[in-house]
């Protein structure tokens, strides 16, 4: 029942909005839901915190697809979001998605995921697949949108990649699916759109980074530029983000699992990083969590030069620039602990 009520709501929202707009309107499709089977749960082992944490591919799809709605309303573009939450009555099966979808007057349709391998193999890229063949999509435009992502998406050096961004047409990757099936969710879809794969959780490291939500929401503010670029407003966005990653000049203290380059050091854990304007007052501060990631960000800034401080593990501060609507990475090397 709660679920028709839901859907009724959201209708009837779009219906009211859709009168008189003149501003791009998105459809974000955060995927999966509910904490059950299909959300691929992994646990895994802490072994700095000796705790247990489950990953669920459906919270850092919905932190994503959060932080992605609040950067493009901010932008001026309405969104609507087939769930707010995560439990099995805002998990919507995949026609009622494309109904509300089509129903929705978007101008964009967005589905938010996170890949695995299905393999032993470990990697480590973005996969943007729209409807179609490669080169030749369904519904103009999408390929438009699924090379703008992965370009926006790969540019983040807070995660260490280990293959070149793939867009596909997905009649082309699902070969074997059958003529022209492909992907459930873009089947009925008759928006311009795409399915954003943006990292693989499979990849230790990564899921890892994938359990901070801020990590997913700058994956989220990298796919507004992404839609910025596409619907042509990238000059409009005001504010810039910086964010980076701290690791020691160590090994990792965990070796049972498969790192590639910078992620066979050492992630730093529970220290504060500080964002500091040029004439070294302090913007803000960033406390590391205790997941094995190392990251920190400081979103919503104002264009213009600062400096990033380790705290108390004597870094050099680092001078960065901030521009307006774009990401500056600045990561970070410091003494073992
Ligand atoms: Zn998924």
């Amino acid at each position: 029942m709660k679920r028709y009520i839901y859907l009724t709501i959201l209708l009837a929202t779009t219906v009211l909005l859709t009168m008189g707009r003149d501003v791009p309107r998105v459809f974000l499709n955060p995927g999966h839901g509910g904490h059950d089977s299909n959300d691929r749960p992994t646990p895994f082992y802490l072994w700095t915190v000796g705790d247990t944490v489950t990953y669920y591919e459906s919270d850092s799809n919905l932190a994503t697809a959060q932080g992605l709605k609040k950067n493009l309303e901010d932008k001026g573009y309405e969104v609507r979001i087939t769930r707010e939450g995560n439990t099995s009555d805002d998990d919507l099966d995949l026609y009622e998605v494309v109904a509300l979808a089509a129903n929705s007057g978007a101008d964009l349709f967005l589905s938010v995921h996170s890949n695995a391998t299905g393999t032993p193999a470990r990697l480590n890229y973005t996969l943007s697949l729209y409807r179609g063949w490669n080169g030749e999509p369904a519904v103009e435009g999408s390929d438009s949108i699924a090379r703008a992502m992965k370009k926006h998406l790969q540019a983040n050096t807070t995660t260490v990649w280990t293959h070149s961004p793939k867009d596909w047409g997905d009649w082309s990757f699902y070969k074997n699916w059958g003529y022209k099936t492909g992907l459930g969710v873009l089947r009925y879809n008759k928006l311009p759109g795409m399915l954003c794969e943006g990292s693989f959780f499979d990849y230790v490291p990564e899921r890892c980074r994938k359990l901070n939500d801020d990590f997913c929401r700058l994956e989220g503010w990298n796919q507004s530029l992404a839609i910025d670029e596409y619907f042509g407003r990238a000059k409009k966005g005001k504010t810039g983000v910086v964010a980076g990653l701290v690791r020691h000049q160590c090994e990792r203290t965990d070796t049972t699992y498969k790192a590639f380059d910078k992620d066979l050091l050492q992630p730093a854990n529970r220290l504060t990083v500080t964002l500091l304007d040029k004439r070294g007052r302090t913007v803000g501060q960033y406390r590391i969590d205790n997941l094995n990631n190392g990251f920190f960000w400081f979103p919503n800034l104002q264009p213009g030069q600062y400096q990033v401080v380790v705290q108390g593990r004597e870094s050099e501060p680092k001078p960065v620039t901030v521009r307006a609507n774009q990401s500056t990475y600045c990561n970070f090397e410091i003494p073992a602990p």
